[in-house]
């Protein structure tokens, strides 16, 4: 079957982006790799707790965005960070909004795709791995850049050298994240703490923010730039006894029952695009993301949002 538009990637970029096109009447899929959605919006259980090992919060600036999040508080969705007037949660678990987004939309998960090439007939042909091929008359990359850079190097697509080049220099820092369960409670204030110095950048209790009432404490702690980039290639067990160490002034000597770690290679991007989105017409091809609305949540939402809207307006055309 031949969709309109593919959609790679279901974070919160691909998802805006396709319901935006959904909304607007058109065949739309959404190709993900993972089991899961939400993309670095993501929410995981270790043991009995419910921790956020990617995201911790949003805020919201601009109007486009804020209309959403108050749509997504309104349905218990999306709450307050404990004590705060500024900082949004999701509930339980910055996974819901992704799941909640994804409610309606046709999404096939643990769907990778390894290469896209433009067919002869100027439609897109994608590799999916263990699954075949699929054809679309229109394509949205919306994974970290260097992957869909891949995707599309994979497939021979050959892109203007000005803009390859521009993409090709969106470089990411990866973040080291350790999920750890105590015993007991925690050291860490409600509102979390980011060191300015050292291996950690951020060390939050997903207790004491209200979304893991399981467990006496669930922390998680986020390894700076800096510290993720020298160790990123490390055993768990090395890279889990040097981020305890330098926690251990929050976790109040309590013992750890259940730990998981995650490595995400591609974490918030070192530089933007400049343009809230990327879309060209003679290839039926755009690029959404992070990279392009700005490196948090609310700026891959309004990439996501920007791309809906030019590729509607593609469409009527
Ligand atoms: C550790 C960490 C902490 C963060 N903290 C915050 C924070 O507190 N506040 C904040 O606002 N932002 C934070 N961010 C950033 C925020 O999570 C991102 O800016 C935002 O979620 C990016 O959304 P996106 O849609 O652009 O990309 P993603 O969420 O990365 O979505 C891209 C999707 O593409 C999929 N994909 C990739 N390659 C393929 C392929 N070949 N085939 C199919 N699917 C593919 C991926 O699996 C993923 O689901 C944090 C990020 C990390 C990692």
């Amino acid at each position: 079957m031949k969709h309109t538009i593919a959609i790679v990637g279901a974070g919160i970029s691909g998802l805006l982006t396709a319901r935006v096109l959904a909304e607007r009447g058109a065949s739309v899929i959404v190709l993900e790799k993972s089991r899961g959605v939400g993309g670095r919006m993501a929410t995981k259980r270790v043991g009995d707790a419910v921790v956020d090992q990617g995201a911790q919060f949003f805020t919201t600036k601009d109007p486009r965005f804020s209309s959403w999040v108050e749509a997504w508080g309104a349905r218990g969705l999306a709450g307050r960070w404990p004590g705060s007037t500024h900082r949004w949660i999701g509930i339980p678990g910055m996974t819901a909004i992704g799941k909640h987004l994804a409610t309606g939309l046709t999404i096939e998960r643990e769907h990778k795709v390894t290469a896209a090439r433009r067919h002869a007939c100027g439609c897109w042909e994608l590799d999916i791995e263990e699954h075949g091929i699929l054809r679309a008359e229109r394509l949205v990359l919306t994974a970290p850049v260097p992957q869909s850079l891949a995707i599309l190097d994979a497939g021979g697509v050959i892109l203007d050298e000005t803009l390859k080049s521009r993409l090709q220099a969106i470089r990411y820092h990866p973040c080291l994240a350790l999920l750890v369960v105590l015993d007991g409670a925690s050291n860490v204030p409600v509102e979390g703490i980011s060191p300015e110095s050292g291996p950690l950048r951020w060390v939050g209790d997903n207790v004491k923010k209200g979304i893991s009432p399981q467990v006496p404490a669930a922390v998680t702690l986020h390894a700076s730039a800096d510290f993720s980039a020298r160790h990123y290639g490390l055993p768990e067990t090395e890279v889990s006894a040097l981020l305890l160490e330098a926690a251990r002034p929050w976790l109040a000597g309590r013992n750890v029952v259940s730990s998981a770690l995650h490595r995400w290679k591609f974490s918030e991007p070192r530089s933007e695009f400049g343009e809230p989105c990327v879309w060209l017409p003679e290839l039926t091809l755009g690029f959404a993301g992070d990279a392009f609305g700005g490196p948090r949540i609310e700026g891959a939402a309004l990439s996501g949002l920007a791309m809906g809207e030019r590729v509607a307006s593609h469409l009527l055309h």
